[in-house]
């Protein structure tokens, strides 16, 4: 899945969150990113 940096918005491609961001390494700063297919699967 698609995982975004709060803090740098770095996006990396990876089946689970890692602990913390491979660029700017800020601890519990990964979640996972909205892309558009979320919204529209939430929204059913
Ligand atoms: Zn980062």
């Amino acid at each position: 899945m698609r995982i975004e940096c709060t803090k740098c918005q770095y996006v990396l491609d990876k089946p689970d969150i890692p602990r913390r961001c491979p660029y700017c390494s800020a601890e519990g700063s990964m979640r996972k990113a909205k892309i558009a297919q979320d919204l529209i699967d939430e929204s059913e």
